[in-house]
């Protein structure tokens, strides 16, 4: 019984978020702020918080809304071979070749994160302070999902390969465990980007490119420690659960040459890029002077909701 809530608790903590955990979505959305300008630093400094707790609403999204779950990723190896230029990057050619359905089935990140780039162009525009946080911290979110190798493969949990559990290990057990100490997230400042659709497609090129080599590392590993070296028992929030030990994480980051901080790093770029773009391409509105300051009821009852779903999610793994 003991172990049977053991790997239950295990299965949790990997199956809860397909996507960088919920530390590194916060982190990236953080450290994004800071490459601003000072005009819209007037804005995103004062709201870093909000930036960052609802950087993850997305995710808690996948639990009430079904098409949601799309959003986050693409399994692009469902189109050929690298660099899948039988999948038109453009959505309507797409569409058109391939029929909504099926894109919907294999994923749109490249194409969700453009859709959100003009939401929160057009909040910008509209000069509310509501929407523009809102739209700023969920487009963090998607960014940042596309800069990761596992969704950008079919194989995103290494289901295929015996490999269950390396999506949470790359993005969360990697970053939990280095980002603190040993990564540095100053970089500079945010760039405007003249063709967003070629930007996004060649950070997800990037990340089909590498999935092969986080997959490939690990199984390389593996064979290299026994089980109980691999893998050890830590308390998490009063819960024991058995994880990716430090030294078997250490030496894939290693063998991974830096490639979890540099993704972070490059998405933590990107994010601050489309904020700033959404901004120019807005006619750069003057920041500190919005309107809807206030959620409106109707937002808040969505945070709300949100939390409520995941809460019910998360306990009903732990049943
Ligand atoms: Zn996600």
């Amino acid at each position: 019984m003991k172990k049977l809530s053991l790997i239950i608790a295990l299965l949790f903590l990997y199956q809860q978020c397909f996507c960088w955990g919920f530390y590194a979505h916060k982190k990236i959305n953080y450290y994004a702020v800071f490459l601003l300008p000072p005009q819209m630093l007037v804005l995103y400094k004062q709201h870093i918080d909000f930036l960052t707790a609802h950087a993850v609403d997305p995710d808690k999204r996948r639990y009430v809304v079904a098409v949601e779950g799309a959003r986050h990723y693409i399994d692009i190896d469902h189109y050929g071979k690298y660099p899948f230029t039988s999948l038109p990057r453009r959505w309507s050619d797409a569409v058109a070749k391939f029929s909504t359905d099926t894109l919907q089935k294999h994923g749109i990140v490249p194409w969700w994160v453009q859709n959100m780039l003009h939401r929160l162009t057009d909040a910008f525009a509209e000069k509310n302070q509501a929407r523009i946080l809102k739209m700023s911290a969920e487009i963090g979110h998607y960014i940042a999902d596309a800069h990761v190798p596992l969704h950008a493969n079919s194989n995103h949990n290494g289901q295929y390969t015996n490999q269950q559990g390396i999506h949470g290990f790359w993005e969360s057990r990697v970053p939990e465990l280095l980002a603190e100490k040993d990564w540095d997230f100053f970089i500079g400042k945010a760039e405007y980007i003249k063709d967003p659709g070629k930007f996004i497609w060649q950070r997800v090129l990037e990340s089909a490119a590498a999935a092969d080599t986080v997959l490939r590392y690990e199984k390389e590993l593996s064979k290299q420690f026994s089980p109980d070296q691999k893998f050890s028992f830590e308390d998490r929030n009063g819960v024991i659960v058995r994880q990716y030990s430090t030294s078997f994480t250490k030496t894939y980051d290693a063998k991974l040459k830096g490639m979890v901080e540099r993704r972070m790093r490059m998405a933590i770029f990107a994010v601050a890029s489309f904020w700033y773009t959404a901004w120019v391409n807005a006619g750069e509105p003057d920041l500190s002077a919005l309107s809807n300051k206030e959620f409106s009821s109707e937002e808040l009852k969505e945070f709300e909701t949100l939390n409520e779903a995941w809460k019910i999610a998360g306990n009903k793994e732990h049943e």
